[in-house]
C-alpha cells in the first residue's frame, strides 16, 4: 500500500499550495531534529513528512502521485536530504517564516533586505491617466560606517569558541546536524568593538523621497512594486521592494467600476419627451450629448472609448450616461391645467401595450 501523502500532512485532497505550505511548516517546526535531539520516531516523521510535501508541492509531481499513487522519479531518501537544494529550500521555509536560522555561517551569507509599504491617495483623474509623484519613505540602509556589520572599522576578532567555523557539526542518522556557535552566532568572528554611527545595528533609518511612476488606468485597491526601493539588503545582497498601495479620491459625478465611468445625468420630463441637447462632462473634456425625443426614464447612452485605458496597455473602457428623467412633484395652476390639456388630448393613447397590460391586471383580478 502506497503512503498517502495527503493523510501524512493532514491536508485534504484539494488543498491548495498554501494550505500545503502551512501544514507541512507546522509539522516540519514539531518534528525537525534540532528540536527532537536523538528521537527516532521524530527523525522518521520528519523524513515522511518532508516528503510528502516535496510531492505535493511540486504541481508535476502531484498530478503524477493523483494519478498512479506515486511519483517516477525517486524524491526522498537519504541523499536528497543533504542536498544543498533542500538546504535552500529549508533556509527558505524556516527563515522566511519564522526567524531563525539553522545554523551555518549564514551570516555572511547575501541577504535580500525585507520588503517595504507605503501608501498614497491620488485624484481621481490621475488614476485615470497616469501620474509622476514624488513620496518620501523611511526605510533601513546599510551603516555607512561598518557597511552592515556592526562592528567599528577593523573592530572585528576570530571567534575563539568555534576558530572561525561559526559552527559545530554532528552526523545523526540521516541528518548532519550543525549547531550554531553560540558565541559567534554563526559569523565565526565576533565584534570587538560596536560600530560607533548604528551601535552595532548595522544599518540606520534615513528618509528618501522618490519619484513613482503612476500608469494610466490604475485603480484603487491596486499595488504598485518599485523595485529594489525596500529595505538594504546585507553583505551584497539586493534590497527589498517597496510597494505603494493606491487609494483613489472620488469624484465629483464620475463613478468607476473597472474601466468604464459612469454618470447620472437628470434630465427635466419636457427634454426627455421633446428631445434636446446637453453639455457633459467626460473624461476628454465637455462633450454635447444628443437626447433623442421620447426619452425613457433608465434610458442609457453608451460614449464607447469613453472609458479609462487598460493599466496593461490593452483597450479602454466606456462612459454610461444614465438618464434620470425628474417630474414636477408640485404644479402651478397654469401648469396643472395644461398637463389635464395635454391628458384629454393624448387619451393616454401613448401607452400602447402598457395599457393592455392594465387591462390584464383588471381581468386577473376578476377571477
Ligand atoms: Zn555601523
Ligand atoms: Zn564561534
Amino acid at each position: 500500500m502506497a503512503k498517502d501523502y495527503y493523510e501524512i500532512l493532514g491536508v485534504h485532497r484539494n488543498a491548495t499550495e498554501i494550505e500545503i505550505k502551512k501544514a507541512y511548516r507546522k509539522l516540519a517546526l514539531k518534528y525537525h531534529p534540532d528540536r527532537n535531539p536523538g528521537d527516532k520516531e521524530a527523525e522518521e516523521k520528519f523524513r515522511e513528512i518532508t516528503e510528502a510535501y516535496q510531492v505535493l508541492i511540486d504541481p508535476q509531481k502531484r498530478a503524477q502521485y493523483d494519478q498512479f499513487g506515486r511519483v517516477f522519479d525517486d524524491v526522498g531518501g537519504a541523499q536528497d536530504f543533504s542536498s544543498t537544494i533542500f538546504d535552500d529550500f529549508f533556509d527558505d521555509i524556516f527563515e522566511g517564516f519564522f526567524g531563525f536560522s539553522r545554523g551555518g555561517r549564514r551570516r555572511e551569507r547575501p541577504t535580500r533586505g525585507s520588503d517595504i509599504e507605503t501608501d498614497i491617495e491620488i485624484e481621481f483623474e490621475e488614476a485615470v491617466f497616469g501620474v509622476s509623484k514624488k513620496i518620501t519613505i523611511e526605510k533601513e540602509d546599510l551603516c555607512p560606517r561598518c557597511d552592515g556589520s556592526g562592528a567599528e572599522p577593523g573592530g572585528k576578532q576570530t571567534c575563539p569558541t568555534c576558530h572561525g567555523k561559526g559552527q559545530f557539526v554532528q552526523r545523526q542518522g540521516f541528518f548532519t546536524v550543525s549547531t550554531t556557535c553560540p558565541t559567534c552566532h554563526g559569523s565565526g568572528q565576533i565584534i570587538r568593538e560596536t560600530c560607533k554611527e548604528c551601535r552595532g545595528r548595522g544599518f540606520k533609518y534615513s528618509k528618501k523621497t522618490i519619484e513613482v511612476k503612476i500608469p494610466p488606468g490604475i485603480d484603487a485597491g491596486m499595488t504598485l512594486r518599485v523595485s529594489g526601493e525596500g529595505n538594504s539588503g546585507r553583505y551584497g545582497g539586493p534590497s527589498g521592494d517597496l510597494f505603494v498601495n493606491i487609494r483613489v479620491r472620488p469624484h465629483k459625478y464620475f463613478k468607476r467600476k473597472g474601466n468604464d465611468i459612469y454618470l447620472e445625468l437628470p434630465i427635466p420630463f419636457t427634454d426627455a419627451i421633446l428631445g434636446t441637447t446637453v453639455s457633459i462632462p467626460t473624461l476628454k473634456g465637455e462633450k454635447t450629448l444628443e437626447i433623442k425625443p421620447g426619452t425613457q426614464p433608465g434610458d442609457r447612452i453608451v460614449l464607447k472609448g469613453y472609458g479609462v485605458p487598460e493599466v496593461k496597455g490593452y483597450g479602454i473602457g466606456n462612459m454610461y450616461v444614465n438618464i434620470r428623467v425628474v417630474l414636477p412633484k408640485k404644479l402651478s395652476k397654469e401648469e396643472r391645467k395644461l398637463i389635464n390639456e395635454f391628458k384629454k388630448v393624448s387619451g393616454n393613447g401613448y401607452m400602447k401595450e402598457d395599457k393592455s397590460l392594465w387591462d390584464k391586471f383588471r381581468r386577473f383580478f376578476k377571477k
